[in-house]
């Protein structure tokens, strides 16, 4: 150990790092250090830089419930406008100061004797902690595919994640590998550059039209000065978008109509969009809405009928130095190429570090050996005083902040008893867990994951043994309120 021990380590400065530190902080915690791999903070929101990136849930809704941004440009704020909101909240409750970036946590190890977490860094050091919490994201890992001849490419390889705002796209040759939200957002903007562009998809998705507008600066004042008038503004989009998940996703057994209708919503903005009939049925999908994470987009589907945009749907066989081939030995010539393939959720993500808790129990392993699980998205028998924010079940409705909500509300619950009592440590009970576990199952059956088709969607709601384990299959009002009523004999609090 190099140092005397923190209270609290919190693993990542992204939106859920800065959260928990805001909760510990009016809970009395000071002694905290918030560990970040990247340069700066702001997680998600640092790391994508790519052109087109926006937020995918209407800013009023994405956003801290404790803090209210009145000013957002559009209903769908442009990227740069989220990490200004991470900056703006980290400073204005004075969280910055806890942040040590450049700083990779390779493992966590509870330490029985001392009661501690020993905490490993990637340079040797090791951090002494009471607390642990992890709040390394959903959506962390950039996953680059392992395609064969993908090193010897000999052109620029840029994945999302990692965008070279110095590279000039104009007169090249460009493919973009995957169709997901990222691509839905980028592809459009690309095409405006480059001279040629082939997006690879081996799985279509849904996008629906995007109702999207700039919110006048007279409308923003109005929503700073009266609180009122954008609480009832925030309402409305918080309403549209739990209304989608909860009956379209979570309810589909009983609300499949819905489903049908947005489904229908896609449909109708590929009719509108595009006119050539075999290019619309290229980019259908065979699986229900849902399924995948829903996208938004007025230009995605229409940028595919511009001369020089392709659509390549045949399966990708191998990357040569100057090219894509795919399984017909067809050959795309490049100079280019943009991986949106996304991130390593459940292989990488869970848990992002390795975590040794109670009796030598290793998170990662336990996890793939007993199904995934998590207490209330949070907490995880024989880890004591250990919070993982990004949890199996912890995700709860569309926007983010909604799960950082019930998160911070269950710090309240739990931290305030550990100081009442005066107690050491807190660890979950098998019991309750397996309760908590238990409960998911159940309500997860009449979700659209079990009730629908969702066979062929290849969507990372769904681990490697394919239980949709990501989203918590309650109302975000339910998440919420467990959050600051979970019996407290839910934990051993000593
Ligand atoms: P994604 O949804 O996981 O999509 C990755 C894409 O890459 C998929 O189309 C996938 O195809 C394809 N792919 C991966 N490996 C491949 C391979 N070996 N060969 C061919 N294709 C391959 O990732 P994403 O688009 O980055 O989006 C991830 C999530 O981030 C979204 O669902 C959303 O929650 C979030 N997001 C949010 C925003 C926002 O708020 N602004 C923006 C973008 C993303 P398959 O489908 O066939 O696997």
């Amino acid at each position: 150990m190099d140092s005397s021990p923190y209270d609290v380590v919190i693993v990542g400065a992204g939106f859920g790092g800065i959260g928990a530190a805001i909760q510990l902080k009016r809970l009395g915690y000071h002694n905290v250090v918030i560990l970040e791999r990247e340069a700066d903070l702001g997680g998600t929101w640092h790391i994508n830089r790519y052109p087109g990136l926006a937020v995918d849930i209407p800013s009023t809704t994405y956003s801290y419930w404790f803090e209210p941004n009145p000013y957002w440009s559009r209903l769908f704020a442009p990227g740069p406008e989220l990490k200004r909101y991470a900056d703006h909240v980290a400073d204005k409750y004075d969280v910055r100061r806890y942040m040590r970036f450049n700083t990779t946590v390779a493992s966590a190890l509870w330490d029985e004797d001392a009661q501690l977490w020993q905490v490993a860094l990637a340079g040797g050091e090791t951090l002494a902690t009471r607390f642990l919490i992890t709040a390394t994201g959903f959506l962390s890992q950039p996953h680059t595919p392992d395609i064969p001849g993908i090193e010897t490419f000999d052109g620029k390889v840029i994945h999302t994640t990692a965008w070279d705002d110095s590279y000039d796209f104009r007169g090249r040759r460009v493919a973009v590998i995957g169709t997901g939200a990222t691509a839905v957002q980028l592809v459009p903007e690309l095409a405006k550059q480059v001279a040629d562009l082939t997006v690879y998809q081996r799985t279509a998705i849904h996008v629906v039209p995007k109702i999207d507008f700039a919110i006048p600066v007279w409308l923003q004042h109005v929503f700073a000065r009266v609180p009122l008038v954008h609480r009832a503004f925030r309402l409305v989009t918080d309403t549209v978008f739990e209304l989608m998940i909860v009956t379209g996703v979570l309810h589909y057994r009983r609300f499949r109509r819905l489903n049908i209708a947005a489904a229908d919503l896609a449909k109708i903005n590929r009719f509108v969009s595009v006119r050539d009939k075999e290019l619309r049925r290229k980019l259908t999908p065979d699986y229900d809405f849902g399924c995948k994470r829903p996208t938004w987009s007025n230009s995605y589907y229409r940028t595919f009928t511009k001369p020089h945009v392709h659509l390549e749907t045949g399966s990708i066989e191998r990357i040569e130095t100057d090219g894509i081939v795919t399984a017909d030995g067809r050959k795309t010539v490049i100079d280019t190429l943009v991986l949106a393939t996304g991130f390593d959720l459940w292989e990488a993500n869970f848990p992002a570090i390795e975590i040794v808790g109670r009796e030598g129990r290793n998170l990662g392993k336990w996890w793939r050996e007993n199904r995934f699980q998590a207490y209330q998205g949070v907490s995880i028998p024989y880890f004591p005083n250990y919070l993982s924010l990004a949890s199996p079940y912890g995700f709860s409705g569309l926007s983010f902040f909604n799960t950082m909500e019930y998160q911070m509300r269950h710090m309240d619950r739990l931290f305030s008893e550990v100081k009442r009592r005066g107690a050491t440590t807190f660890e979950v009970t098998e019991e309750a867990n397996a309760r908590f576990l238990d409960r998911m199952t159940e309500l997860l059956d009449d979700s659209v994951f079990y009730r629908g088709d969702c066979a062929t969607s290849r969507s990372y709601y769904f681990n490697p043994s394919g239980e949709a384990a990501l989203l918590r299959p309650t109302s975000t009002r339910n998440a919420v309120r467990e959050g600051s009523t979970f019996p407290l004999s839910d934990y051993a609090i000593a």
